[in-house]
């Protein structure tokens, strides 16, 4: 008999410009926000980094490209489902996410108001509990570059119990 898989780690990131007037959407909820991401798909930064994390773990491209902008099947999909598809290529190689750390940088919205709802969402969607799920906001201080939210993102999976 081999013996089991060893764990894998999976590293994401993401970033979209902000614009006044756009929906904000992160981890799935919509956040009351003067700005959201201007994208092509609904710009969840923090499902785009969660899915490419995912993605590496699985040893699978990244999200562009199994998901291109050009292609009218993904056009306006919910970030939902990239992150369910990348679950499921995951899972068809034996593996399951076991943790997930996500670094929020935003200074507007503010993250902290939103962060324990968001938290609960990002682990209903990974199927974990929440204290394997963290999530931690930083602002730039209004740092260069505009408004923009950016996040990085490294999911722990490992073999199916
Ligand atoms: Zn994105």
């Amino acid at each position: 008999m081999s013996a089991p898989d060893p764990p894998r780690i999976g590293l994401g990131w993401d970033r979209h410009r902000l614009e006044p007037g756009r929906p904000c959407v992160l981890g799935g909820l919509e956040i009351d926000s003067p700005l959201g991401p201007a994208a092509h798909s609904d710009g969840d930064a923090l499902l785009h980094a969660l899915t490419d994390a995912l993605l590496g773990a699985a040893g699978e491209p990244d999200l562009g490209s199994l998901f291109p902008d050009s292609d009218p099947a993904w056009k306006d999909a919910p970030s939902t489902r990239f992150l369910e598809e990348a679950l499921r290529r995951l899972r068809a190689r034996g593996l399951e996410p076991w943790s997930a750390d996500l670094v929020v940088v935003c200074d507007r919205p503010r993250l902290a108001p939103h962060r324990d709802r968001l938290r609960r969402a990002l682990a209903a969607l990974l199927g974990l509990p929440v204290d394997r799920v963290n999530l931690k906001g930083k602002s730039t201080e209004g740092g260069p570059g505009g408004d923009r939210i950016e996040v990085t993102a490294v999911v722990l999976a490992g073999p199916a119990a």
